[in-house]
């Protein structure tokens, strides 16, 4: 056992302050990594928040890590020392059952391990990204291209492989008309993979003065969803509409956007359930889905997608001393597009 440093909330809703912790010993399968970057998810205001009600304290949160690896166990295969690696939102899963087997680890049936906030499978609690390492199995690692700038790499692995997975799913064709909704840190990648599949791509959003960014990333139009004769001119129109707000609101009018078996994908995940009529449903035999993040090698085939296809996140980088007023931003829907840290950026404040 080594003492890490972190940040975390000590109580919900809180600000998070240092903090000190043990993390497990290198194991043989595990990696002992040095975090250079980390990404700030809405999830993890929600759960700072204890917006699902099964988070507790302390809490260090961060699952769109950045990291060095520093020492690997004698059974590693895929890692040397000095490698840039990428973890995201899981750490382990039992490997055996039927989604494990299939590579798809997060929807594992005897549950997920959590990259932070969870229980691992010894008990012990898993403390995020918001740290200055992190010792994980190297299955669940993904290797960070070299094309990819490390930075702007985080934001991958969680809001990059949250989208990519639901849309590539979707089997877009070009000209399939695909709406997103919410352009934050989940939408605005959203954009970008719907665009590189070739699809005609219309944005939602409760923020006008993000449209000028939107068609810079690659939308064809956007459409401010307050305005009803914006959104009735799109009546019946789209193949796949992909949701991704982290508040509470009404999916209805999207359902009368979706064509004739359209599918609406909701992946944002505000604390309150949702209310939706079968009869609208019915009428057109539409298809409401959602998808968890994405499997361990759907992750990589997603990074090296976006080395390959020059995607990057748009990010704002932050110091370990800014993190609570990035928070703070996030809480305001103040932020373009994904703020991500730099643990070593202000190293001289840290404790
Ligand atoms: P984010 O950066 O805060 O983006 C959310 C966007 O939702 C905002 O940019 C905003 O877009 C829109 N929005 C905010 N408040 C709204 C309101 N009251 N009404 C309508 N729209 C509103 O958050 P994120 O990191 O992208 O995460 C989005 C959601 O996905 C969160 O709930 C998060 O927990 C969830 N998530 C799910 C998974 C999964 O596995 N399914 C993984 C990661 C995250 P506009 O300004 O364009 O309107
Ligand atoms: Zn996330």
């Amino acid at each position: 056992m080594a003492f890490s440093h972190g940040y975390a909330a000590l109580a919900r809703n809180a600000c998070v302050e240092p903090f000190e912790f043990e993390r497990r010993s290198l194991g043989p399968n595990d990696i002992a990594a040095s975090i250079l970057f980390c990404g700030i998810c809405h999830s993890d205001l929600h759960a700072i928040d204890n917006d699902w009600g099964f988070h507790s304290y302390p809490l260090v949160p961060g699952h769109e890590i950045i990291a060095r690896v520093t020492a690997v166990g004698p059974g590693v295969e895929k890692f040397s020392i000095g490698d840039v690696v990428g973890i995201g939102t899981v750490i382990d899963s039992c490997r055996t059952c039927e989604p494990c087997s299939h590579g798809e680890e997060i929807y594992c049936e005897t549950g997920a391990t959590p990259t932070f906030g969870g229980a691992d499978r010894l008990g012990t609690m898993t403390y995020g990204g918001f740290s200055n390492d992190y010792v994980v199995d190297e299955h669940f690692a993904v290797m960070i291209p070299p094309l990819l700038d490390p930075a702007h790499a985080a934001p991958l692995l969680c809001a990059g492989i949250t989208t990519y997975s639901p849309l590539r799913r979707a089997n877009l064709q070009s000209g399939h008309k695909v709406g997103i909704v919410g352009m934050g840190g989940l939408g605005h990648l959203a954009v970008k993979w719907a665009k590189a599949w070739g699809a005609q791509v219309v944005v939602f959003t409760t923020t006008a003065a993000k449209a000028a960014d939107a068609l810079r990333f690659g939308a064809d139009s956007t459409v401010v969803s307050s305005d009803l004769e914006q959104m009735a001119s799109h009546g019946g129109s789209f193949h796949y509409i992909l949701d991704t707000v982290s508040a509470p609101h009404d999916p209805t009018p999207y359902l009368g956007l979706l064509k004739l078996d359209g599918t609406l994908c909701m992946i944002g995940m505000p604390a309150e359930p949702l209310s939706i009529s079968s009869m609208m449903l019915a009428w057109r035999r539409l298809i409401v889905t959602s998808s968890m993040t994405g499997g361990i090698a759907e992750t990589q085939e997603m990074l090296d997608f976006a080395a390959t296809h020059g995607i990057k996140p748009e990010i704002e980088r932050v110091g370990r001393s800014q993190i609570n007023e990035a928070l703070d931003r996030l809480r305001r829907n103040d932020v373009r597009y994904r703020f991500v840290i730099d643990m070593g950026a202000d190293l001289v404040e840290h404790p």
